[in-house]
């Protein structure tokens, strides 16, 4: 619409000459830039993880204008608090990430340094997804020895599809506190959301029926929400404990447990390296699953419905693939 008007040729007045007619050109073009500058002052909003931008995007359309601190094939337990991360966290007036401690190594010092009351704990702008949910795996105690273990529970809560609903429900009203001109423009992206969502979960559950009661082994303690969703049961882990990576001897251990609870396939997420799921995927005779995680994972993963539609695909070839 912009560039239409801009394209309208500016007749020159024979009196004042071609020079007026420009500047006059150029002067409008200045003030119609600035004008729609003010009309899509777009939110600005720092998401810790790919997951929580799309939603974000899903939710606020071009009402926001989002930064993702982290990218798909990062370990989103290991980020460093970078003078880049702090200075992007300054002009935020929103900040949408995971919680539970997932971030806990970064997220709080990139809060604190970037000064920015906007985003601080407790406020308007501080949204935690995790709050929203039923956490699993929440400890009875803590302990150090025991690995990357959270008090809050398992953070990896973005692989279950049924825990947006509750979430987008929430960020939307933060959208709308934060942005109440645009209230209708936000119920109505909810609305849509959440509709499409829900008709999603039931297609993506039917897909998944074949899923139900199949064994597994993970790389890490990413999958709780996915198994507890598709109802995959998880028998054994490769870290030897959350965080750390599994030495030979420890492959070998658990090799010898699949032989007591043999498991149908191996699952990692895209982010960590393929060795040890292929080195017992291997000897085990299973296949070795990646699968994308959050969006980007994989090329199929470009948003977040297809972030499932990929991740059941998968699951469903390796379950092909390793029929016995
Ligand atoms: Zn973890």
């Amino acid at each position: 619409m912009k560039t239409k008007q801009d394209a309208v040729p500016v007749k020159a007045d024979p009196r004042l000459g071609g020079g007026y007619a420009v500047a006059k050109k150029i002067l409008g073009t200045f003030f119609l830039l600035l004008l729609s500058g003010n009309v899509h002052a777009a939110l600005n909003v720092f998401a810790c993880e790919p997951e929580w931008a799309a939603l974000t995007q899903q939710l606020a359309g071009d009402k926001a204008s989002i930064y993702t601190a982290t990218g798909p094939l990062q370990d989103p337990h290991q980020v460093q608090a970078r003078p880049s991360l702090i200075a992007k966290a300054r002009s935020a007036q929103l900040l949408v990430c995971t919680g539970a401690e997932l971030e806990i190594g970064w997220m709080p010092v990139v809060v604190r340094e970037s000064t920015n009351n906007n985003i601080q704990p407790g406020s308007i702008g501080y949204f935690e997804a995790a709050k929203y949910i039923t956490m699993l795996e929440v400890p009875s105690r803590l302990d150090r020895a025991d690995g990357d273990v959270h008090a809050a529970g398992n953070p990896h809560i973005q692989t279950d599809a049924r825990n947006y609903l509750p979430i987008a429900a929430a960020l939307s009203k933060r959208l709308i506190q934060l942005d109440p001109a645009n209230t209708a423009y936000y119920q109505q992206r909810y609305g849509a959301f959440d509709q499409q969502w829900r008709a999603a979960i039931v297609k993506w559950e039917k897909q998944a029926a074949p899923l139900r009661g199949i064994p597994i082994v993970v790389h890490h303690k990413g999958f709780p929400y996915l198994n507890d969703w598709l109802g995959l049961v998880e028998v054994a882990e490769l870290e030897p404990k959350p965080g750390m990576e599994p030495s030979a001897s420890y492959l070998e251990k658990v090799l010898n447990e699949l032989q007591q609870h043999p498991a149908r396939m191996v699952l990692r997420a895209a982010y960590q390296s393929e060795r040890p799921s292929e080195w017992i995927a291997d000897r085990a005779h299973i296949p070795a699953v990646m699968l994308p995680f959050t969006v980007g994972g994989t090329p199929q993963a470009t948003d977040l419905f297809s972030l499932f539609d990929d991740t059941i695909q998968r699951l469903l070839a390796g379950l092909k693939q390793g029929t016995p």
